[in-house]
């Protein structure tokens, strides 16, 4: 059990709901899933690159050194050398920083001693944290920069997570005696599975980053005042670390009904859909821990000859570059092509296309290096097999 922090990356949750933060909340452990790891370890290649200056580095020595299952190495491989020459321009930004580490107080902001990814036991029970991935200073504006390799980040303008680090890097770097004309300009790096790195940036005037000041004065006064659980469709759209012990989501649990309501009036029909969503949080925070059951005991013996369990997909991606999709044009005529064939194509569409002729054309597309195979995991019944072991 630990106690979670409010840290930068939680600011949105933290203007739905407070529990979680209280210090005087114990919480489980959180796991953290592949995509987290894959996204933790390509955090560690582009600021190994920018601290030399530019130099590659070797992501696989990097995988290995943060333990990553060898299954995803690959997957951060690719994305650092798409990447590459994105981080390696960055590097040459005169007065860059990477990884810093701040801490907000209502009075205050600086910069905390660190000694690896997580570690804030530099800040004091009283303050906010954060991680900067990239911060330096341009024409008098402090820019701010961060790298993000999940399916579908925020808009810089809508990122309450880098408006927080904002908000605490430029008091930080404020008391330290730099000169800021008072902007912080913050940027989005979205990093795609192949490596493309999207850039979207905003520029927060003085009065967002004030406005954003006062949020974070008045929720660090909630913090103080023990606060109430407020669930929602937060709890499981925010990833709430508190959802296996949260009073909140174990009240409605009991609350539910033994036989679906009818529902007569306005205001029964809103507490029914509150109810609701705090039951959804709480199912989805017992699918975790089944899933992580069956991952250390083996699938389930569900009684009936079924299992439970994972089940690995591997499907093939076509991306059509530039040979592969000449190749295609002299095999299709013009319209099946437009129809079929944009940059990237199912292999169904293609089929769809092509009929009989698919696998020999897969087989020369594979030669194109138009053919890639992503590897999913999904949990669902099967025919049971008992683990051998
Ligand atoms: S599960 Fe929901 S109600 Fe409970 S602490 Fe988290 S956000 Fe708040």
């Amino acid at each position: 059990m630990k106690r979670h922090r409010f840290s930068a990356s939680k600011r949105e949750l933290a203007g739905h709901c407070l529990w979680w933060a209280d210090p005087d909340n114990e919480l489980p452990e959180d796991t953290v899933g592949p995509a987290a790891l894959i996204g933790t370890a390509f955090h560690t290649c582009a600021e190994r690159t920018i601290l030399a200056c530019g130099e590659r580095v070797d992501p696989f020595a990097i995988c290995e050194e943060m333990e990553l299952a060898p299954e995803h190495h690959d997957a951060v491989q690719i994305r650092y050398d798409g990447a590459y020459e994105a981080i390696k321009a960055k590097a040459q930004i005169p007065g860059i920083q990477v990884e810093v580490k701040y801490a907000y107080s209502k009075v205050n902001g600086r910069i905390l001693k660190a000694e690896g990814p997580r570690d804030y036991s530099d800040a004091k029970p009283w303050e906010l944290v954060g991680t900067v991935d990239i911060a330096y200073i341009q024409d008098g504006t402090l820019v701010i920069e961060d790298w993000k390799t999940g399916r579908k980040p925020p808009r810089a303008r809508w990122a309450l997570q880098l408006h927080m680090l904002g908000a605490a890097a430029h008091r930080a770097m404020g008391a330290l005696g730099h000169t800021l004309d008072g902007n912080v300009r913050v940027v989005v790096l979205h990093v795609l599975p192949d490596g493309t790195v999207n850039e979207d940036s905003y520029t927060l005037s003085g009065e967002e980053l004030q406005r954003e000041c006062e949020t974070l004065d008045a929720l660090l006064e909630q913090l103080g005042g023990h606060p109430e659980p407020k669930g929602g469709d937060h709890c499981t759209s925010l990833y709430c670390p508190a959802r296996r012990v949260c009073p909140s989501t174990q009240g409605a649990m009991l609350t539910m009904p033994t036989s679906i309501p009818t529902i007569m009036t306005m205001e029964d029909a809103a507490s029914w859909r509150k109810k609701l969503d705090l039951v959804r949080a709480a199912a989805d925070a017992l699918e975790k821990e089944l899933k992580q059951y069956v991952d250390k005991h083996g699938d389930l013996d569900m009684g009936d000859g079924r299992g439970w369990g994972p089940v690995s997909q591997t499907r093939d991606k076509l991306t059509l570059n530039a040979k592969a999709f000449a190749y295609l044009k002299r095999k299709l005529n013009k319209e099946k092509l437009e129809e079929a064939a944009p940059r990237s194509i199912s292999k169904s569409s293609l089929k769809k296309a092509l009929g009989s002729d698919l696998d020999k054309t897969l087989e020369h597309l594979t030669t194109l290096d138009a053919v890639e195979q992503s590897t999913s995991v999904r949990y669902q019944l099967k025919k049971y097999v008992p683990r051998e072991d």
